[in-house]
């Protein structure tokens, strides 16, 4: 199993450098039902905020999960470094028991953050993250044991492995250029031939941060298959959930009618497009748009922010420096500028057309108390009378079949405008009135 972390030498007190392949662990679990599932959780390189995000989730959120009163849903038990109560050895011994294969119930690993390579701190005897200690040699210290060690201890006999975040997912900000520590994702540390004890590869969920539904919404359907409910849920081929990341943010974007119609923004706060100040969003795969960041609200288009393609593998090298226009992006404004501008002028016509009661254009009138509305002119009045042949080409019209009108409706059939004049008040008798 090939991975980018190569042996190195480690001297007395430094913590453990992790194996250079994850440990063969062969397992394979039973499927459901199962009543409990652990989550280990391991943070890395990480901001915490794919923790933050995922404890705002509401759809589903995390609360019916951890309490376990979801029906068909195992019990998760979450060991998580910010979130557990249990501190010291009553929070690191589950990690062991799982290593060594002692729990009763089967496990995911959610890494948070990227994967830093140890070797390089542990030149100077140090480490970049890690969770607990222990010793190496008889008599010795105890040592710091990395992030990186224990997601290649668990990794192989997890029933999956998931990674969380930019950071996990494709290595994030942590690994651009320039970067001291040589980190990298999940994926990159395990390696092409990894799969967790069901034969998944890493599954993938990016975001910086992840929108927290993406996540609950992933892990809802993966336990669903573990309890032999329901089939593997789609994944691309970069271990994406196909059906939330398929997609591009412009496809979902509530701005994309701006760009087909050619018009941009040059400030931010202007309702139009954003992709000339920056915005990578026709590239992006992401639903952020769609599904907002938490409970529907708020997301980076609709907050009135640029995409700049925090969930790619590319981010952040490939999509920097932020907010300037993508170099793309200006054949397509060009494009869209010419024909947009046309198709816009078209549209305003029919959009007044459709903005007026059939009865108002019999009577040419708009009886509206908000605006000195006008009628169509002769050159409005000629386009529509040959936009409706066309809308009706082939097609029934609405009301009656010509030349039937009268058998219905006398000589007070619709479509001439003294049908549309009530006169029957001036008919009736005051005298009558109460
Ligand atoms: Fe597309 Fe971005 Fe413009 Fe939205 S703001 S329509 S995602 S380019």
């Amino acid at each position: 199993m090939a991975t980018a972390i190569e042996s190195d030498t480690v001297q007395g007190r430094q913590p453990s450098i992790p194996q250079t392949r994850p440990e063969d662990k062969p397992q394979r679990l039973p499927l459901g039902p199962l009543k409990n599932v652990h989550v280990f959780w391991l943070a890395g390189m990480s901001c915490d905020g794919c923790t933050v995000a995922v404890a705002g989730a509401t759809n589903p959120g995390i609360e019916g999960l951890l309490t376990g009163t979801i029906p068909t849903m195992p019990k998760v038990i979450l060991h998580h470094p910010v979130l557990s109560v249990e501190a010291g050895s009553d929070f690191i011994n589950p990690f062991k028991d799982a290593w060594n294969g002692k729990l009763e119930d089967p496990y995911v690993v959610v890494c948070e953050g990227s994967v830093a390579d140890e070797r390089i701190a542990a030149r100077t005897g140090g480490y970049f993250s890690a969770m607990g200690s222990e010793v190496l040699s008889e008599g010795g210290d105890a040592c710091p044991v990395p992030s990186a060690a224990w997601l290649s201890r668990l990794a192989p006999g997890a029933a999956a492995t998931i990674a969380i975040g930019t950071c996990a997912t494709w290595g994030g900000i942590p690994s651009a250029e320039g970067n001291p520590t040589g980190a990298m994702s999940c994926m990159d540390f395990l390696g092409r031939d990894y799969r967790s004890a069901f034969g998944l590869p890493v599954i993938n969920i990016p975001g910086c941060a992840p929108v927290g539904d993406n996540f609950t919404e992933t892990v809802f359907a993966i336990l669903l298959f573990l309890q032999g409910l329901g089939p593997l849920p789609p994944f691309d081929e970069l271990g994406r959930p196909a059906w939330l990341f398929t997609e591009t943010v412009h496809r979902g974007c509530n701005r994309a009618g701006y760009y087909e119609e050619g018009l941009f923004a040059h400030h931010y706060g202007d309702p139009e497009c954003l992709v000339e100040i920056g915005c990578w969003g026709p590239v992006v795969n992401c639903n952020i748009v769609k599904r907002g960041a938490i409970n529907h609200m708020g997301g980076c288009m609709e907050a009135g922010g640029v995409c700049i393609a925090c969930t790619m593998p590319g981010f952040p090298d490939k999509f920097s420096p932020f907010y300037k226009a993508p170099p793309g992006g200006i054949i397509s404004t060009t494009a869209s500028r010419g024909l947009g501008g046309v198709i816009r002028r078209l549209r305003r016509l029919s959009n007044h057309h459709a903005n007026r009661e059939v009865r108002w254009d019999v009577l040419n009138d708009v009886p509206s108390g908000w605006g000195d509305l006008v009628g169509s002119s002769i050159g409005l009045k000629t386009m529509e009378y040959f936009y409706k042949k066309w809308q009706f080409w082939g097609a029934k019209r609405p009301g009656r079949p010509k030349g039937q009108e009268d058998r219905f409706w006398g000589v007070d059939r619709p479509g001439f405008s003294s049908d549309y004049i009530d006169d029957s008040s001036a008919m009736e008798d005051p005298d009558v009135r109460h």
